[in-house]
């Protein structure tokens, strides 16, 4: 009785191990998310096996059928539509659902998308924070990217072709035109990209040829460098609120004194502000 989170290519079909066609040949049942599409790989892959259909909407009640299996003494393989299984695709319930019962969930690692555009990335790699998608509406989106303002690890981003450009254009106004991002494109197929650009060069690029914004995407974002001018987001909110009902000199002067710092430069802050 063990369940196995198995990862699956992203792309190139070679990019699946030997241990994970091992483990799909010799599971009793395979859920993934999209059956048909999975039923192409393991053709692919020669392997006859059960298919179950396991997606967003109905994991939550396929999950107790599937601990009833797994505890009736079958094994069974997860798989999502490409690479690692529950980032940014289904499958946290059933594995928490399987923790909860004590049953066994073993990891058979593989291609991931994040993991991949960051390792060819040229940005720090060390400590990194997953966003996966950004919200769809422009207002969540913003609200997302300010709170990330100071996140000084590198960041990961997933987007689709619909929202690329929607995403940059956020992006360069949260972040400023400058802030570097590595465009990973169509990793491990025919139409791989990645390229290295400022914010408002990288709209440009995408601009110049419509084709650039179809496939799928990985953004991997600079981290927030800090220096020893640079004001804490949470000052900035302070300064702002009380400008809203204060004269700036007053603003400037109580949020200086709540943070210890010079009312001089939180003036000069809330002057360009105005501007
Ligand atoms: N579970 C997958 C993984 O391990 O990366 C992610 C699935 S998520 C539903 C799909 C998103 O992953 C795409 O919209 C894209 O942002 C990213 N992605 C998946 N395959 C990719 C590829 N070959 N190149 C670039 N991005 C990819």
């Amino acid at each position: 009785m063990t369940l196995y989170i198995v990862a699956t290519p992203i792309g190139n079909l070679d990019d699946i191990t030997l241990r994970a066609i091992n483990t799909l040949k010799s599971v009793d049942l395979i859920a993934a998310e999209d059956t048909r599409h999975s039923g192409l790989l393991l053709q692919h892959l020669g392997i006859k096996a059960k298919l179950f259909a396991l997606h967003d909407h109905n994991e939550q009640d396929k999950a107790n059928f599937l601990i009833e299996k797994l505890k009736s003494g079958l094994s069974i393989a997860l798989i999502s539509d490409a690479g690692t299984p529950l980032i940014n695709d289904p499958g946290y319930h059933l594995v928490k659902a399987c923790r909860d019962n004590g049953i066994n969930v073993v990891p058979v690692p593989g291609a991931c998308a994040a993991i991949a555009a960051l390792s060819v990335a040229g940005l720090p790699s060390d400590k990194f924070t997953y966003e996966g998608f950004l919200p769809a509406k422009s207002k969540a989106r913003q609200d997302c990217l300010i709170k990330l303002l100071d996140e000084p690890r590198t960041m990961i981003f997933y987007e689709s072709t619909h929202r690329l450009l929607d995403s940059l254009s956020d992006m360069q106004t949260i972040f400023g035109a400058n802030k570097h991002i590595v465009l990973a494109k169509e990793l491990t197929k025919t139409w791989e990209t990645i390229v290295s650009f400022t914010v408002s060069q990288l709209i440009e690029w995408l601009n110049e040829d419509t084709n650039r914004q179809k496939g799928e995407f990985v953004l991997i974002v600079e981290g927030h460098a800090k220096t020893e001018n640079d004001i804490d987001q949470k000052v900035i909110s302070t300064l702002k609120l009380l400008q809203k009902e204060l004269p700036l000199k007053k603003a400037a002067a109580i949020t200086a004194e709540i943070y210890g710092l010079k009312k001089n430069q939180l003036y000069q802050i809330g002057l360009n502000a105005e501007q």
